[in-house]
């Protein structure tokens, strides 16, 4: 990792652009997730001050610590797992929650989302790859999860995301991110829900997901630098 902040998020930036070029799509349809997670307050001020607004967690308990002491116009989603008993928490925190992987999860959600007055978009994960290691719904749960959509008020359903295997050759994961997209359009055809939006691709294969419809890339190594 080398260079400023600010020139790898332009390097991320033109590695997007090209992707979209690549798939004839728009850059405004692929959103960037700054993955903060493990990096303190000043590196997200640091980001912040380059332009980006929208952060990713994967612990409910390091934002609560966190989150408090960045700049107060940044958006923060949920892109880890969720225990249900935690959904109050993280609706306090977060704007969006990526990682919705049950019923219960979903009702707790709606409840929390009651209580604070708040609208909140949620995805659902799909272990698409069928992992055991994998958070997430195997691919037949969902349809059964999307029949309670109608039940919802608050919390909507805007569309899915998921992980695919760790393989340090993004060509590998394409297959996972193209089936996500195949069974979008499958279960909105037959729920009739949009679910626009497809969560996919991280710093190493996000240009494959973004060919592969991706709309929210999550990106932390990328940007930050690697993890210790
Ligand atoms: C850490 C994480 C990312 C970002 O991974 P990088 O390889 O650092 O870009 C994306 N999504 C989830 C769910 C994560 O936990």
């Amino acid at each position: 990792m080398s260079g400023t902040f600010q020139e790898r998020l332009d390097q991320v930036r033109e590695r997007m652009a090209a992707a979209c070029a690549r798939a004839g799509r728009r850059p405004d349809d692929v959103q960037l997730i700054a993955i903060s997670k493990t990096y303190g307050p000043d590196r997200v001020r640091e980001a912040a001050a380059c332009g980006l607004r929208i952060f990713g967690e994967n612990k409910v308990q390091e934002a609560e610590a966190k989150v408090p002491e960045c700049p107060g116009q940044l958006s923060w989603h949920l892109v880890g797992h969720l225990q249900s008993n935690k959904a109050a928490r993280a609706v306090a925190l977060f704007d969006q929650i990526h990682s919705v992987d049950s019923l219960k999860l979903l009702q707790r959600l709606e409840a929390a989302a009651a209580a604070e007055g708040q609208r909140l978009p949620v995805l659902l994960e799909v272990n698409v790859s069928g992992e055991a290691s994998k958070f997430g719904l195997p691919p037949a749960a969902v349809p059964e999860l999307l029949a309670h959509a109608p039940e919802l008020d608050l919390v909507q359903i805007a569309g899915l995301m998921t992980m695919p295997p760790l393989t340090p050759d993004p060509e590998r994961a394409r297959h996972f991110f193209r089936r996500l997209r195949e069974l979008r359009d499958e279960w909105s055809g037959a729920s009739g829900l949009p679910l626009a939006e497809l969560s996919m691709g991280m710093s190493h294969d996000f240009e494959v997901a973004i060919e592969e419809g991706a709309t929210w890339i999550r990106v932390g190594t990328a940007l930050f630098g690697e993890r210790t």
